[in-house]
């Protein structure tokens, strides 16, 4: 078994404090690092160590892998907890623990690469019997040939960028005389972003949901499905809110989606938590679209609806510990969670967050806090749980109008509005509704 008894946070905000939590629910020493500008950050003050890797910029401290782990070596953890966002799914990075002899707390650093290419996980894929959109045998670079594949698979197609993230290098074609100029432009900018000009072909699809099934799998290769989410709702590809169960999914539909999961990250020896995200086009049709390899923000809806700790499950699987199959009442049949988003930096001058009878709220602000302008603009997850989707969504209805933060602006009214519309409360939204709401096609 893996000794992991003391833990680096290479993280801030909410994930901190999330993993401060589980490491003492399991008896395992925490230290936190820290950027000059969060010096009286919350994730400082609750770990049982803290360590200063640098000034403000994310470059300098977050993303400082040899700071890091000089921190780490230093206060002699044997393990990092990397969170969301940052290093989480750096490759490099997870090589870098493993040979100063840390455990980084995911997969292999080989995994995390493969997943990270995405022309390459959509091969994998291919050959673990994971549907995905019909597209391009793996990538190209020249034009011809991006036209061929888009005449053979029919417009609209999505052209990607195989080093893709962040929506770079992405351009829907609907049709053929638009081809080459928009690969042009593709290819241009993911050869600006990534350094890399390799572009792949899928179908696009007009109404698409997005759902997602998180997975467990341990050393010793034993996987599980864990649930599914809805993340639907989101604006310019940014979640908004999400759900778990996706109650839009049929049974045998959402069966097949967990057992794809579980396939999916079985046949690439996968380890600790991941989500295997799919866009869905109706009854038993569903593709694969990316594999996360960390913990992801939305992870507390699954947790309510399925009473696992899945950050506590990170560290145990990281520990050797095999996973054990327990079926305890859930708390709930129903989450929704809302991202709390500060639209400015500043200072919190008044701060009440909601509680009470199905509440559970995750952030790491407090009253006098000053929301530094450098990082991520979440700043508290609100999670409403109970019976089913029109309680809990009233639940959060309730949760949002009592909730102030003074000080900023924020999205709360926002969230407000999208709790409100027919659309949502009837959830039949697809992936472009957010967007299409707040700027209507002319
Ligand atoms: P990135 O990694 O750059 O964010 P993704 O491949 O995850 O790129 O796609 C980003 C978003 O684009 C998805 O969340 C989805 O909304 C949309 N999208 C991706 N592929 C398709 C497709 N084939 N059809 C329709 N929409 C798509």
């Amino acid at each position: 078994m893996t000794l992991v008894k003391k833990v680096l946070i290479a993280n801030r905000g909410e994930i901190a404090l999330r993993i401060i939590r589980a490491c003492r629910l399991l008896h395992l020493k925490t230290v936190a690092v820290y950027a000059t500008a969060d010096k009286f950050a919350l994730h400082v003050g609750l770990a049982d160590e803290a360590v200063c890797i640098g000034s403000a910029s994310p470059e300098a401290s977050y993303l400082n892998q040899r700071n890091i782990v000089a921190a780490a070596l230093g206060t002699h953890c044997d393990a990092v907890h990397p969170g969301y966002g940052f290093l989480s799914e750096n490759a490099s990075f997870a090589k870098l623990c493993e040979a100063n002899q840390l455990k980084f707390i995911g997969p292999s650093a080989k995994v995390i690469a493969l997943m990270g290419e995405k022309a390459q996980a959509r091969a994998t894929m291919v050959a673990a019997g994971v549907p995905v959109a019909p597209g391009s045998d793996g990538d190209f670079t020249a034009v011809a040939v991006g036209q061929t594949w888009a005449d053979r698979i029919g417009y609209p197609v999505m052209l990607k960028a195989s080093a893709g993230g962040g929506g770079k290098g992405m351009r829907v074609i609907t049709n053929a005389a638009d081809f080459p100029e928009a690969f042009n432009l593709a290819q241009g900018e993911a050869q600006n972003a990534f350094g890399d000009g390799h572009m792949y072909l899928e179908k696009y699809l007009t109404h698409p949901r997005h759902i997602e099934v998180q997975i467990l799998a341990d050393q010793a290769g034993h996987t599980i499905a864990v649930g599914d989410r809805d993340c639907t709702i989101q604006h310019h590809h940014q979640k908004v809110l999400e759900e778990a169960p996706a109650v839009i999914v049929d049974e045998p539909t959402r069966a097949k989606m967990h057992r794809v999961a579980v396939q999916a990250a079985a046949s690439i020896h996968y380890e600790g938590a991941g989500t295997v995200e799919f866009l869905y086009d109706g009854p038993n049709q569903f593709y694969f679209m990316e594999m996360n390899t960390r913990i992801q923000v939305e992870h507390p809806v699954t947790e309510l609806t399925s009473h696992t700790d899945l950050v506590a499950a990170q560290l145990k699987i990281a520990q050797g510990k095999p996973l054990t199959l327990t079926t305890p009442q859930a708390p709930a049949n129903f989450a929704l969670e809302c991202r709390i988003t500060a639209n400015t930096a500043g200072t919190i001058t008044a701060l009440h967050l909601p509680d009470g009878h199905g509440i559970r709220t995750d952030t790491a602000l407090y009253q006098g806090y000053q929301v530094p302008p450098y990082y991520d603009a979440m700043i508290a997850k609100i999670i409403a749980y109970g019976p089913d989707r029109p309680t809990v969504i009233r639940q959060m209805q309730s949760a949002i109008d009592e909730t102030v933060i003074a000080g900023i602006s924020t999205n709360l009214d926002f969230l407000m509005q999208l709790l409100q519309e027919s659309k949502f409360l009837d959830n039949t939204t697809d992936i472009n509704w957010v967007d299409h709401l707040v700027e209507p096609a002319p």
